[in-house]
């Protein structure tokens, strides 16, 4: 069962709202943790890359990024002049809308907008 799935039964005591009276009052959201299930990337133009070789590991695009769309990974990398950090991050493409916020962060511009093709 999803998280929203299991959010509408949690709420309503079934597994979809049936009519709109069964809908929170106010259109809130009761349960947490619904957007993970949402793709929110769709209107996106430009997206943001980022040159694991530059990365300095700061983390200043994870603080930042108002749709916590960077992600943490365990994934060691070692840059070309031998430094071996023991974490990447990632862009996770399904969440960022592209605002570039994490790139104007950025303190070494290791992040660059490219166009979205699609
Ligand atoms: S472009 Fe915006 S939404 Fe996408 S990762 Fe950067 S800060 Fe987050
Ligand atoms: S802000 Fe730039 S240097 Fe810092 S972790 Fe993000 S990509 Fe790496």
């Amino acid at each position: 069962m999803s998280l929203k799935d299991e959010g509408f039964k949690r709420y309503l005591g079934k597994k979809y709202p049936e009519t709109w009276r069964d809908m929170p009052i106010a259109a809130i959201v009761p349960w947490p943790g619904n957007t993970a299930e949402v793709k929110t990337h769709a209107w996106r133009t430009i997206r943001p890359v980022i040159n694991q070789d530059k990365c300095i590991r700061c983390r200043l695009c994870w603080t930042f990024c108002p749709d916590g769309a960077i992600l943490e990974v365990d994934e060691e990398y070692k840059t070309s002049s031998g430094r071996v950090f023991k974490v990447s991050y990632k862009v996770d493409y399904d969440h960022c809308k592209g605002c570039g916020i994490c790139a104007a962060e950025c303190p070494v511009n290791a992040i660059e907008m490219v166009p979205e093709e699609r």
